[in-house]
Order: C-alpha cells, then structure tokens, then sequence
C-alpha cells in the first residue's frame, strides 16, 4: 500500500514520530486498526503509549508521519476537531464533575453543550434525556443516576467518564489503563462493558493487567521504545521471545 491511499481502517498511523528534545518518544511507527476491532497495546512503562494517544487525539503534535481516521488526517486539526470527527480518548486519571449528579455528567457531556455552563443551562429534551438513559444502561449505573458523583466507587468514576465519552457517539474509542486500582469484581465488569461497546465502535485499549488482556484481547500490538515490537493474535504475542525478554517476563 502507498502512502496517502484511501483504505478500509478506522484508522492508519503511518511512519508516525514524535522527538522531546531529540528524544524520539514514538519512532516512525505505523499500526492499522481495524472498523469494529478492539485493539489492545501493551509494553513496558516508558515505551510510548500513552504519547500514542496523545498524538492520535491531538493533545501532542507529531515531528512527522500521518494519522488517518476514516481516511482523513488528523494530525493538522485541533483537538476539538478530532473529538467532533469522531474519536474519543479516556485518560488515566478520571476527570468527572464530583458534586454534580451521574446525570448531569451525562447531559453535559452531550455534543450539543459547549462547556459545563452552557450545557447546565440547556434545557433537557427528551431525545437527552433518553440517551443518558441509555449510556446509563451501557455503563451499569442506571440506579446512581441521582447520586453526587463524587460518592461513586472508583469503578463507577472509571466508567461514568467512559460514560460522558460514549455521550459524544464516538466511532472510534481508546482507554489508558481503564481498569487500574479497580477490584476483581469491578475489573470483570469492565470486561463485561468493553463487550457491549465493542459491539458497535473501534476501540484502542492500553492495559497492563495480563489477566484482563488475555480476557479482552482479540489482536494485541506491543510497544517499545516508541516502535512496534510484536504483533498479532495474543498467544502468539505471549510465545515471542522477545516480548518474554523486554515484558513479560518481568
Ligand atoms: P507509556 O505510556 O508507554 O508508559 P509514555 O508515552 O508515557 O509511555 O512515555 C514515553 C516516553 O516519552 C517516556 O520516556 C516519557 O518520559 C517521554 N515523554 C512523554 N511525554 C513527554 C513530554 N511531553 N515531554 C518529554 N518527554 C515526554
Ligand atoms: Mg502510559
């Protein structure tokens, strides 16, 4: 395949490479995710990951390479633009509104609100309000729509902002580390939530939890010093030599 052909991925990162301070933190990597795939990265703390994401929702600006979502580049477009085209990104640390309730997280995370005070004064509508019902569904937390956010478990954190990203409709999805410092039972509940959204979205998942990879994981890419080291079904992935060396054999 050429460069700058049109393809079937949700998205194409193509020789991408970004340098702090001569640094290359991502070294001309390419990866190709699939419509419908849910990918899982893994690699060991340091290897560009996190930096992947930053570049693919705009956050960091790439020295060089191309990322296409749905054909299109992205790498030029504000941040705001790549949410609106259609992405959507969960950082580590969750970023809900603690002291408003799960509803209303959910109502001004809705596309039409430009911000928590012009979305506080929008008023309702019934098409709203049937979607927070329905993203309330997806992330199990139905019941809590009432409750003050900040009384949720730190599970219910985690999915409440997977929640305000599904409100936005994104195609394509990725989590940083969506289960950490979650419980056994949280963590198979979040496996049980990945499920439901991959029915209808792409999605990019970076996780360390093995466990939960082996659980989630249909295609695994790992990651090392900014490059692609291994990639494909996960056990194959688990019998490479020189994913055992650099990962998961420590
Ligand atoms: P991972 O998520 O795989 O643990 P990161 O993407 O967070 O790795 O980091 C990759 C490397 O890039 C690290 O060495 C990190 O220190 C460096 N890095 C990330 N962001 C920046 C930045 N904004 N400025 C300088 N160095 C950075
Ligand atoms: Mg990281």
């Amino acid at each position: 395949m050429t460069m700058g052909s049109n393809t079937d991925f949700v998205l194409a990162v193509e020789d991408l490479t970004v340098a702090f301070d001569g640094f290359k933190a991502i070294d001309a990597l390419t990866l190709y995710v699939d419509r419908g795939e849910l990918r899982v990265i893994i690699g060991p703390n340091g290897a560009g990951k996190t930096t992947l994401l930053d570049l693919i929702c705009g956050r960091t600006r790439a020295s060089n390479g191309s990322i296409k979502f749905k054909n299109r580049e992205m790498t030029s477009l504000p941040e705001h633009e790549i949410v609106r085209a259609g992405i959507g990104r969960k950082f580590q640390t969750p970023s809900i509104y603690e002291n408003l309730t799960v509803f209303k997280n959910l109502e001004v995370s809705f596309p039409r609100g430009r911000g928590v005070f012009g979305a506080l004064a929008f008023a309702c509508t019934p098409d709203v309000r049937e979607r927070i019902e329905q993203v309330a569904v997806e992330i199990g937390l139905q019941d809590a729509l009432p409750m003050e956010a900040g009384l949720l478990s730190h599970g219910q954190k985690q999915w409440l902002e997977i929640g305000m990203l599904l409100m936005q409709e994104p195609e394509l999805l990725m989590l940083d580390e969506p289960i950490a410092g979650m419980s056994v039972r949280e963590r198979e509940l979040t496996a049980e939530l990945l499920d439901r959204i991959r029915q209808r979205r792409s999605m990019i998942v970076i996780e360390h939890d093995m466990d939960f990879v082996k659980k989630i994981a249909t295609k695994v890419t790992v990651m090392h010093q900014g490059k692609i080291l291994a990639e494909g079904p996960m056990d194959k992935v688990q019998a490479d030599e020189r994913v055992i060396d650099v990962y998961l054999g420590h």
